[in-house]
């Protein structure tokens, strides 16, 4: 495996799991915010419990308190009023004001024949309530209701139930009437009135409906039976079951009877137990009181409007936890709630406690962890990326190293096998005198070619170490091209070209220079031009200086192939040649033109490529001249 894929596989291979452990993360907070989701659902379940719990509790509380009335406070000790004089020991019931509790706006009675009675004093005319009150029980929502209530009086001939329910207690004060009436002694006989005290059984409403079959007649009965199932039902669903199945009796409440109205031992009255009734949108409390095959309906109006609104709220701001309070909505608007729950299952169906979704949804930190992740994900895509890039890089450098090794080991090869060979033939005496001169040639050629060659190599080396310091001093360039060129003159000659044309100033070019660095430049420039212009020899090599400016130009030229344009600048790296079918075979290693830009910018020059007019190449060096370079800047 190449090192890049390694190091890319390296970068994957740390990339990966960053990625999967970020992807974990993410997944984690999701499912955390599920988690809480659900968690808030079963808490609001739970707040809702609890408040229908505390609703449920309200309603059996007033249930209870309603049930343990007796008989008397729902419709008796007051009638008739006008027989009742100021100052009168009289028995007004608890329920003739204003109702103590406001869930309920009024107390009803509806008397064996069907009569409707209120609680509430009836002035001439009528109390403004007691018409209200009136006029709802017996409106077409408390037909049922009413039908409830059965017979009208004692059958004939039964003695001890001479009584009717409907008499019960107005005989007492028919007594108390009479004894008024005219009589002067009126209020010492008042005193005397004796009220009966009624004492209660229980009895189950399948003992009222059976007592009701017998004593109703029949269209009352017809239209009483879905009334009886509705009561029944609500029994056996609802947690008012407390009432004993068996009808077993009940210890009897207190009545509210004032002390000095004189009481006596009345007959027991049966009372089914009292339950919620609802009539049309009409919420009631009610129970059938029967005595001597007569029953009465009694019974409270619960205030509707205030169950939903006071009542509710103050139990909502009792129970309800502050981060889970609902607001009350009508059910069948209800879909806008995070959660809705209707308050009490059978009473108020219609109502329903509406949790609102919570204003911040939990884990509102999914962008910010989705922009993380991003984030990551750029970052890793990034990182990969300048890894592939610098693997990719190191790849070539490698391969570029190899080129060069095997570049120079082949250089080293070809002038070394020369030396031996020529060496051992002068040994054994195998060169013809007249062929010694060639052979010293070719001797100091070869080791000429060799040490530029390892001269080359090392000073790449020092200068890559930073070992190298160019020792600058002001020199005439012109005369050192002069004396190079001269120097190189044979060597020109052997590759087979014409003598180098020189272009040199009049005037000496002085610049600040290395004289063994401006020599490896233009020894390397001319050696490349031979070496690539070598198809063109007959064209001859150009050289020239000149000055432009505050620098001094050195040309090169050749008309070669030249160097292509993509190349020109890749050229002056380091073990880069230029990929061509021709140069396949031309010795080299990619290090003199890097030798030849590193030397030039070591003066504070800079080195080039660029076509040569009319074809060939042109390697430029720029100097500063020494004028230009001492100026301050
Ligand atoms: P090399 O040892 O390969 O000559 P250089 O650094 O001297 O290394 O040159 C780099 C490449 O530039 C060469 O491989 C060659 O392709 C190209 N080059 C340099 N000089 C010339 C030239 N005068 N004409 C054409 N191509 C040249």
């Amino acid at each position: 495996m190449s090192p890049a894929r390694r190091t890319l596989a390296l970068g994957l291979g740390v990339a990966a799991p960053t990625l999967a452990l970020a992807l974990g993360w993410l997944l984690a907070g999701l499912r955390e915010r599920a988690m809480l989701a659900e968690q808030r659902r079963g808490e609001l379940v739970q707040a809702a419990e609890l408040l229908r719990a505390a609703v449920r509790e309200s309603l059996e509380e007033l249930r209870r308190r309603e049930d343990a009335r007796p008989f008397e406070h729902y419709g008796r000790f007051y009638r008739p009023p006008e027989v009742l004089a100021l100052g009168e020991a009289v028995a007004l019931s608890p329920l003739a004001g204003e109702p103590d509790d406001p869930r309920i706006s009024a107390y009803f009675q509806i008397d064996p024949d069907g009569r409707v009675r209120t609680p509430y004093a009836t002035e001439p005319g009528g109390s403004p309530r007691a018409v209200a009150v009136e006029a709802t029980v017996a409106g077409p929502e408390f037909a049922p209701l009413r039908a409830l209530s059965f017979g009208s009086g004692a059958p004939a001939g039964d003695p001890s139930l001479t009584v009717a329910l409907n008499d019960l207690g107005n005989a007492a004060y028919r007594d108390l009437a009479d004894a008024r009436r005219g009589d002067a002694l009126a209020a010492e006989r008042a005193q005397k009135v004796r009220l009966p005290q009624t004492s209660r059984n229980l009895v189950t409403w399948d003992a009222i409906q059976s007592q009701q079959a017998q004593n109703a007649p029949p269209p009352q009965q017809a239209s009483a039976e879905p009334v009886f199932e509705a009561i029944q039902q609500q029994y056996a669903a609802g947690p008012q079951g407390h009432v004993s199945a068996d009808g077993s009796q009940r210890p009897l409440p207190k009545a509210h009877v004032p002390e000095d109205i004189p009481q006596e031992a009345g007959p027991s009255l049966d009372y089914s137990p009292m339950t919620y009734l609802r009539l049309g949108r009409t919420v009631v409390l009610q129970r059938v009181v029967s005595h001597a095959g007569a029953g009465s309906v009694q019974g409270a109006v619960l205030d509707e409007g205030r169950l939903a609104g006071e009542w509710l709220a103050a139990l909502v701001a009792r129970h309800a936890l502050p981060e889970a309070t609902p607001t009350i909505a009508a059910t069948s608007a209800a879909e806008a709630c995070a959660l809705a729950r209707p308050v009490h299952d059978e009473v108020l169906p219609d109502l329903a406690f509406c949790f609102p979704a919570p204003a911040a949804p939990p884990g509102g930190s999914l962008v910010l962890q989705l922009g993380v992740l991003l984030g990551l994900g750029g970052v890793v895509a990034a990182a990969l990326v300048a890894i592939a890039r610098a693997a990719r890089r190191s790849d070539e450098l490698s391969a570029q190293k190899t080129a060069f090794v095997s570049a120079v080991s082949h250089e080293l090869r070809t002038p070394l096998t020369t030396l031996r060979m020529h060496a051992e033939m002068l040994q054994e005496g195998l060169v013809a005198p007249e062929r010694l001169p060639v052979f010293y040639d070719d001797l100091a050629h070869e080791s000429v070619r060799l040490s530029r060659l390892v001269e080359n190599v090392l000073a790449v080396a020092q200068l890559e170490e930073g070992r190298r310091v160019l020792q600058l001093r002001p020199g005439d360039l012109a005369a050192q091209i002069r004396d190079i060129v001269d120097d190189q003159a044979r060597h020109v000659e052997r590759r087979g070209f014409p003598p180098v044309e020189l272009a040199l100033p009049d005037e000496p070019v002085v610049v600040r220079c290395d004289p063994q660095a401006i020599e490896q430049i233009l020894v390397n420039l001319l050696d490349n031009a031979l070496k690539y212009a070598a198809d063109q020899r007959a064209a001859g090599l150009r050289v020239a200086l000149e000055v432009e400016g505050d620098q001094a130009v050195l040309r090169v030229q050749d008309r070669g192939p030249g160097i292509p344009e993509a190349d020109r600048d890749r050229v002056f790296d380091r073990f880069y040649r230029v990929a061509r079918e021709r140069d396949a075979h031309t010795p080299g290693t990619g290090l003199g033109l890097a030798l030849v830009r590193e030397l030039a910018r070591g003066h504070g020059g800079e080195a080039v490529a660029l076509a040569r007019p009319g074809g060939g190449a042109e390697l430029q060096v720029r100097f500063p001249l020494a004028s230009a370079a001492a100026r301050p800047t």
